[in-house]
């Protein structure tokens, strides 16, 4: 298999951009398809003072201080970015707004199962509707369009499992509903497919588009934004950068993955890379072949799962796990990409979507995800010091970040909502074992889920190989 030189969608204007503009663009299909230049915006010119200042420019940087300026237009809110706004996972991500999150009732403890569980999805579906609430009301271009997501199964162990998720709720309103025979097919023809289940809370988008429009409306309702602008440490009432000191009532950090990299922060998450490829836009004839609808969502139950969107422009994007984590450099440009992993995407593209089988894959490209120890996302801020933090979405932070975003928010402003006692708030999960433990440990996930795979596809019999992993995965 042989994987075309990435091709860029739009050209780089040398003179306006040079390197720093083609290495942003170079990021994602998504941050080289933006129409206009990704110049960053000023830096911190030096000392500055206000009120919350929020580090990271991703979806939950955004969120935080769009809702701050929404519920308090006087509020004077900073954010920093290192690079420029959307460049982190929020920029490259598969572009799936979806109910849910990453984190199981065992994690956040106490209350009962069924509570948390519907009051996660309750509070996730509402940030679908939410995410394009905004995207309408500021205008923002980016490809909205809820149709819901499709989970498929192709072996006898993925139709068991995907049984086991739906019956797990019992709300009547919940996601991944179980399709009858034949239904599937109205929304997109996939050959081989066992079983299947519908979740009608979930919206497609052009993810990059969302997060530079999102900067954007910030900046309309009073945000400043400095790019190029790293944060070096946070802490009660300041946030130190590169170029000046920002001093604050309240400190929010925004900084997902790359929390990794802050002083004392390095086991807080395990970064995992999440890499994607897309082909070019399809004609109109596969598109009738495929039967595809558009803005449908689709994914599967493998172990190192895929997730794929029909995007705007006609192509197919989709994406999954699998790529090896760096001892020496956990987080870093040389690994968003991967042969074996885009050689493994293709062969998903064309197993699952035939019609789509010649079609030249012009892009490949990843990011890393932030994986606490329990696989469960948290917002948390103490009141004392002022200072927050919301991450370890472990994969599922779109629609998340949005909830997460709010809460912090109403936490930062001490505001009494149903969301800040939604079941994360304030949740810690341990930290992971030193290296080279956690190197170990997500080799082993990496390589163990791959195999049970394997074995599952070649034997349609579950694989027993997942126990090894069982103590680094999900608590259930
Ligand atoms: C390939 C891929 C596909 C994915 N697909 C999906 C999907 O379809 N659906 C879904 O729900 N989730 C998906 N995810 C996960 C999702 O993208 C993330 O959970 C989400 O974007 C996290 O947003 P964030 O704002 O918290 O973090 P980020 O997007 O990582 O933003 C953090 C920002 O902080 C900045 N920063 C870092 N350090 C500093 C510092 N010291 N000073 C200043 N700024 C700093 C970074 O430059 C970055 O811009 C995917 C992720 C990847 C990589």
């Amino acid at each position: 298999m042989t994987i075309e030189p990435l091709r860029l969608e739009s050209t780089v204007n040398a003179a306006s951009g040079g390197a720093l503009e083609a290495r942003y663009r170079e990021r994602s299909l998504w941050l080289g398809g933006i129409e206009q230049p990704l110049m960053p915006r000023p830096s911190l010119p030096g000392d500055v003072n206000c009120d919350v200042a929020i580090v990271g420019g991703g979806f939950t940087g955004l969120w935080t201080a769009y809702y701050l300026k929404q519920h308090d237009p006087t509020l004077n809110v900073v954010l920093v970015e290192r690079e420029i706004a959307g460049f982190g996972p929020s920029g490259r991500n598969g572009g799936w707004v979806m109910s849910g999150i990453a984190g199981t009732a065992r994690a956040y403890g106490e209350r009962p199962e069924s509570d948390v569980m519907v009051r996660a999805a309750r509070e996730t579906q509402a940030a679908v509707d939410e995410v394009g609430r905004v995207v309408a009301a500021e205008r923002i271009e980016c490809a909205y369009r809820k149709s819901g997501a499709v989970t498929i199964a192709t072996s006898e162990p993925q139709r068991s499992r995907l049984l086991r998720y739906a019956s797990e709720h019992n709300d009547p309103d919940a996601d991944d509903l179980t399709l009858p025979d034949g239904q599937l097919e109205q929304m997109v023809r996939i050959p081989g497919v066992l079983a299947s289940s519908y979740n009608p809370h979930a919206a497609r988008v052009n993810p990059a588009r969302l997060a530079r429009g999102l900067a954007n409306a910030c900046e309309r309702h009073g945000v400043t934004i400095y790019e190029r602008t790293a944060a070096r440490e946070i802490a009660h009432g300041r946030v130190s950068c590169e170029g000046g000191m920002v001093r604050a009532d309240t400190v929010l950090r925004a900084t997902e993955s790359y929390t990794t990299q802050l002083p004392g922060q390095r086991l807080r998450y395990l970064p995992l890379y999440s890499l994607m490829i897309a082909t070019e836009p399809l004609s109109v004839g596969v598109w009738e072949e495929l039967g595809w609808r558009d803005g449908l969502l689709v994914g599967d139950l493998h172990h190192l799962f895929f997730y794929a969107q029909r995007t705007s422009d006609g192509r197919i994007a989709i994406g999954g796990r699998g790529a090896p984590y760096r001892l020496r450099e956990p987080i870093s440009e040389r690994n968003e990409r991967s042969a074996v992993v885009a050689k493994r995407l293709v062969q998903t593209l064309r197993r699952n979507f035939p019609a789509a089988a010649d079609a030249p894959i012009t892009h490949h490209w990843g990011g890393p995800l932030a994986v606490p120890r329990d696989w469960s996302m948290s917002v948390t801020f103490h009141a004392s010091s002022r200072v927050g933090w919301a991450g370890g979405y472990a994969g599922h932070g779109v629609g998340a970040a949005n909830t997460a975003g709010r809460t912090l928010a109403d936490l930062a402003l001490d505001r009494d909502t149903d969301l800040v006692t939604l079941p994360w708030v304030g949740h810690a999960s341990r930290r992971w074992e030193p290296e080279p433990l956690r190197f170990v440990a997500s080799r082993a996930i990496v390589n163990i889920l791959g195999r049970a795979d394997q074995h599952e596809d070649a034997t349609g019999r579950r694989s027993q190989l997942t126990r090894l992993v069982a103590p680094f995965m999900p608590p259930r």
